[in-house]
C-alpha cells in the first residue's frame, strides 16, 4: 500500500535526523504550518518508540527555529491526531507544528481545546 509520508520526496525536506524528518504541511491552517514525520511506518502515537520520540522532539526544536526566523510568529500549537475519529486522515504518525499568530483567529483562549464543544464551561 503506497503511503504519503513513507513515499515523501527528500528535497521537499525542511530538516531530517535519524528517525524522523520535517516538511511544510501542503495545506497550512496559518503561515509556516509544519509536520514532523517519523521515518518509520506505524499509525499512532502510541506505537511510537522511545527514540523516535526523542528524535522527533529534537526536530520539532529545529523547524521551530527556522519557522521563528522566518516568520516570526507569536505562539505555536503542537498537535497529533489519533484515530479516525480524532480527524486523523494520513495514517502514518505526525505531529503539527502550527505557528500562531496575534489577531490569527477571534478568541484563541483555550487553543486545541476549541475542537470540541466543553462538556462545561472553560472560562
Ligand atoms: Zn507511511
Ligand atoms: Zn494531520
Amino acid at each position: 500500500m503506497s503511503c504519503l509520508f513513507c513515499d515523501m520526496e527528500k528535497m521537499n525536506y525542511i530538516g531530517e535526523n535519524d528517525l524522523a524528518y520535517a516538511i511544510f504541511d501542503k495545506f497550512p491552517v496559518n503561515q509556516g504550518h509544519a509536520l514532523i514525520i517519523p521515518k518509520r511506518h506505524f499509525e499512532s502515537y502510541f506505537d511510537m518508540t522511545e527514540e523516535e520520540l526523542v528524535s522527533i522532539n529534537r526536530l520539532i526544536k529545529e523547524v521551530k527555529i527556522q519557522i521563528d526566523h522566518k516568520f516570526n510568529p507569536d505562539g505555536y500549537n503542537i498537535g497529533v491526531n489519533i484515530g479516525e475519529t480524532a480527524g486523523q486522515t494520513i495514517f502514518h504518525l505526525h505531529f503539527h507544528l502550527i505557528p500562531r499568530y496575534s489577531g490569527d483567529v477571534e478568541k484563541p483562549i483555550g487553543g486545541i481545546r476549541n475542537f470540541k464543544e466543553s462538556l462545561v464551561p472553560y472560562k
